[in-house]
Formats: structure tokens, C-alpha cells, sequence
């Protein structure tokens, strides 16, 4: 039995990669909400508080989350857009692949129309090359985010609350705290 689990072990193991070399590993794509602070904070984190069309930096305050394909967009145009820059087949317009930190002045520059097709093969370069990285900085972001908390909960049972609307009453204090920030 245990060789039997061995080699399937060692086959998966081989395959994966094997896949891996020919970079057909595909990661799905997640829907995410550009107005998560737990997304917001994973895009300032990953492109350094620098906005993603030009140098300048971006702060909490003035930063905008923006569609590089205009959310917008005809489903058509979409499925023409997937093809010309290739783009995964489950894209989606709320996802790490087409949200960015930009400047307001930035995003107005480009207004509700799209760019055209060699400024989206350039765009979505970078942010193809930078995919896996940054759903892991999301998924790291988003379990220190758990654990913090999960450490609430902790020091709420800790005073001994007398009831579970009051531990869930210091959970909501700490998501409003975490919207405003
Ligand atoms: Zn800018």
C-alpha cells in the first residue's frame, strides 16, 4: 500500500513538473472587490506605494483602484481583449490581473474609454508577470488579517463578555477601523 502511494507520490510530483517547465500551470483568477481595505493595502504593498502609470507615489488617501480595461467594457470587446493581449480564459475585470494603484489625476487622464491595444499588451505584461506574486501577498495579507482577528476574539473572551453580541460588537469596531484606515 504504501509503495503504491509512493510511486502515485512520485508521478504527481514529476508531472507537476513537467508542467511547470512548460508554464501551463495556470492559477484561476480570483474575483476580488477593489474596495476591500485587504485589496487596497495588497496593491499599495505590491507596487511600493508607486502609482502604476507613472512615477509618483500613492498613498492611502489618494489612492484610486483602477480597471485598466474599463469595468464598463461590452462583454464582446472583452472576449476580442482576452485574445489580443492573452489573457487567461477565466479573466475577469475585477481581478489582481486588470485592478491597479493609480493616481486620481491618472485615472481621469484615461476617462471610461480603453487603451489602445499596444498600451494593453504593455500593461498587461507586467501585471501577468506579477500574478502569482501578488495573489500570494493577498493570501499572506489575508490570513495575518484572520489571525489579527482571531486575537481580538481572544482578548475580547479574555474580559469575560457576557454575551456573543459583545465580542461580535469589537469585531465590527475593528472592521470599521480597518474601512477608515
Ligand atoms: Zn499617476
Amino acid at each position: 500500500m504504501q509503495n503504491t502511494h509512493n510511486y502515485i507520490y512520485k508521478c504527481l510530483k514529476e508531472y507537476l513538473i513537467v508542467m511547470k517547465e512548460e508554464k501551463k500551470i495556470i492559477i484561476p483568477t480570483i474575483k476580488i472587490n477593489k474596495n476591500d481595505p485587504l485589496v487596497r493595502k495588497t496593491l499599495l504593498e505590491f507596487y511600493k506605494n508607486t502609482c502604476f502609470y507613472c512615477p509618483e507615489e500613492v498613498n492611502k488617501s489618494n489612492l484610486q483602484v483602477e480597471h485598466i480595461i474599463s469595468q464598463n467594457t461590452k462583454p464582446d470587446e472583452v472576449e476580442r481583449l482576452i485574445k489580443i493581449v492573452d489573457l487567461p480564459l477565466d479573466f475577469k475585470l475585477d481581478s489582481f490581473y486588470n485592478l491597479v494603484p493609480c493616481h486620481k489625476k491618472c485615472n481621469i487622464r484615461k476617462g471610461p474609454t480603453n487603451f489602445p491595444d499596444g498600451a494593453n499588451i504593455f500593461f498587461f505584461s507586467q501585471t501577468k508577470k506579477n500574478y502569482s506574486k501578488i495573489i500570494q501577498l493577498y493570501e499572506r495579507n489575508k490570513k495575518r488579517d484572520y489571525l489579527y482577528e482571531l486575537q481580538i476574539v481572544k482578548e475580547c473572551l479574555s474580559k469575560s463578555p457576557s454575551s456573543i453580541a459583545d465580542i461580535l460588537g469589537s469585531l465590527k469596531s475593528v472592521a470599521k477601523l480597518k474601512c477608515v484606515k
